[in-house]
């Protein structure tokens, strides 16, 4: 059974050395266990944080220990009443070939209703993240200006074709021509500003003449700051994640002009989408039937390799190398 372990703590960015690739034989499962082969792995910009030895929403990933992650295994051998060989079964089985599990804190999923890797994101993690922090934390009503930014990721991707769903007009801030073109053609974005090459501050007057009732944020920094220059009055900031921050050697960068809240009355709120655990149920059946009446486009970036090309599918996150929910596919 092969794994990835966290081998040091990275500072800044994370290196190749931080790692390392151990080798174990696999084990049988005892009473009330079931075994699986890792099919999909999830790549998270929140694993950045889990390396970092500080207090978070989860502990750090500890030095030597199998790096956390999200993945999709199949059942290969079971002594559990409820786990057959053959189900497919989504969980924190970790960065490795093999996993055994009590079936405590996992799921299982139909591949004759979606695609496996989409249990990863639209109908997973991403896809909760996005309909929660939008409708529940960002209180989102029909009409309305939306702006999210990482918005040709796997969250992002969600969060812009809710709000168009819910008859909001909606802006999405990416990363290049190629990821804004697909927004708006594609997705049905009514526009999308490259943070690359444009004065975001400019285009949000452009594209949010009104102002932002909803700024769904998952970058910080500037951008975090330009969007906070254009509220509505009343408007929510949905303090998802703060991409641009996590690899930062010198501290967070908070937003420099929060007064824009105090002046447009205005509130900003951060969540962790575990808090919504018991509702999954509801979110994931009302996009799955969204996806079904292709309402909502799945975009997902599929890397095929072994656990040894996790280290390299991870820092393509950090460069904006993937569009959607980036998966790595054992083979
Ligand atoms: P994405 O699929 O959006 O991938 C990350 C994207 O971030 C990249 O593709 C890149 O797109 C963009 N990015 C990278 N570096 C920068 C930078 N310096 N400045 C601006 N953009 C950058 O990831 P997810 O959809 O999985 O996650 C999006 C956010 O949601 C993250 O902040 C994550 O931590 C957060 N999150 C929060 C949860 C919660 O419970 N609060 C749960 C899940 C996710 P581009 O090419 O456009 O730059």
């Amino acid at each position: 059974n092969r794994q990835i372990r966290l081998a040091a703590r990275p500072v800044g960015e994370v290196k190749s050395e931080d790692w390392s690739l151990a080798e174990e034989p696999v084990r049988e499962p005892g009473e009330g266990e079931f075994a699986g082969r890792t099919r999909y792995v999830s790549l998270d910009p929140a694993m950045r944080g889990w390396l970092d030895d500080r207090p978070s929403y989860l502990p750090p990933v500890g030095l030597g220990e199998v790096m956390r992650a999200g993945s999709v295994i199949e059942v290969t051998a079971s002594r559990h009443p409820g786990y057959q060989p053959g189900d497919f079964v989504v969980g924190t089985f970790g960065v490795q070939e093999h996993a055994v599990s009590d079936g405590r804190g996992t799921l299982k999923v139909d591949p004759a209703l979606a695609p496996l890797s989409t249990y990863l994101g639209a109908l997973g993690m991403p896809g909760m993240t996005a309909y929660f922090g939008l409708l529940d934390v960002g209180a989102l009503q029909e009409g309305e200006t939306v702006v999210v930014s990482g918005a040709a990721g796997a969250v992002g991707t969600i969060v812009g074709q809710i709000a168009k769903v819910k008859g909001c007009r909606v802006v999405g801030i990416a990363g290049g021509a190629d990821k804004c073109a697909m927004l708006t053609e594609e997705l049905g974005f009514d526009a999308a500003i490259d943070y690359r090459s444009e004065d975001v501050r400019k285009a949000l007057r452009e594209h949010a003449p009104d102002g932002i009732d909803v700024y769904f944020d998952n970058v910080g920094g500037d951008i975090l700051d330009a969007a906070l220059t254009r509220l509505a009055m009343r408007a929510r900031v949905v303090v998802c994640g703060a991409i641009s921050q996590y690899n930062s050697e010198s501290g967070v960068q908070g937003p420099s002009n929060y007064l824009s809240l105090l002046v447009r009355r205005a509130r900003m709120e951060g969540f962790v989408v575990f808090d919504y655990a018991k509702r999954y149920g509801e979110a994931a059946l009302e996009l799955a039937g969204w996806i079904g009446e292709g309402r909502i486009k799945v975009k997902e970036h599929v890397v095929r390799g072994g656990v040894e090309d996790f280290p390299a599918t991870l820092q393509m996150l950090f460069r904006g190398e993937n569009t959607g929910k980036l998966v790595l596919e054992l083979q």
